[in-house]
């Protein structure tokens, strides 16, 4: 079994940049991530580390795009993902098939981590059964159901499909529903 692979979504690469990180272990990235990047250390450390092979650029594949959209719709994250965000999990779903094909390990047993403090990410990653890391914040360990709510009335929406209040006219917030 090969040693651990680590994925990351924008937030970890310009905060969390650990060089050292890079070259220890099998690092990966999508185009969409690569693109948000504008800050030009990062970029220039980014860049140095793609040249030299330490970190890798690759596009998830379509299906698995797909799969996580769908996934990221049933649990209620759909809403708070950016395109960008998909083609992480998606990258992380690609890359655990791919390894799960050829190694013959369990599926949840292949050492994909993905570095996000998104708890959107992290929730539909553990659907998935990849584990997210954040360098920064604890990370969730159980999956959550969020509840909507809207922060002028407070009014709670049971369903995942609405986004705005129709009496405040504002953008729900979200909080996760505690299950004690
Ligand atoms: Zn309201």
């Amino acid at each position: 079994m090969g040693e651990k692979i680590y994925i990351f979504d924008t937030s970890a690469l310009i905060k969390g940049m650990d060089v050292s990180v890079l070259q220890e272990y099998d690092c990966y990235t999508t185009p969409g991530v690569l693109s948000e990047i504008k800050n030009n250390l990062s970029k220039q450390k980014l860049e140095t580390a793609i040249l030299s092979g330490n970190l890798k650029i690759l596009s998830p594949d379509p299906d698995a795009i797909k799969e996580v959209k769908f996934i990221a719709k049933s649990s209620g994250d759909l809403q708070f993902l950016s395109t960008t965000d998909i083609g992480v999990i998606a990258l992380a779903l690609t890359l655990q098939t791919k390894l799960f094909q050829q190694d013959e390990i369990p599926f949840a047993e292949v050492p994909i981590e993905v570095v996000t403090d998104d708890y959107s990410m992290q929730n539909v990653l553990s659907k998935f059964s990849i584990s997210a890391n954040s360098f920064m914040q604890k990370g969730i360990n159980q999956f959550i159901q969020w509840q909507l709510y809207c922060p002028q009335c407070k009014t709670i929406f049971p369903s995942s499909d609405s986004s705005f209040c129709p009496k405040c006219e504002v953008t729900l917030k979200r909080r996760p529903i505690d299950k004690k």
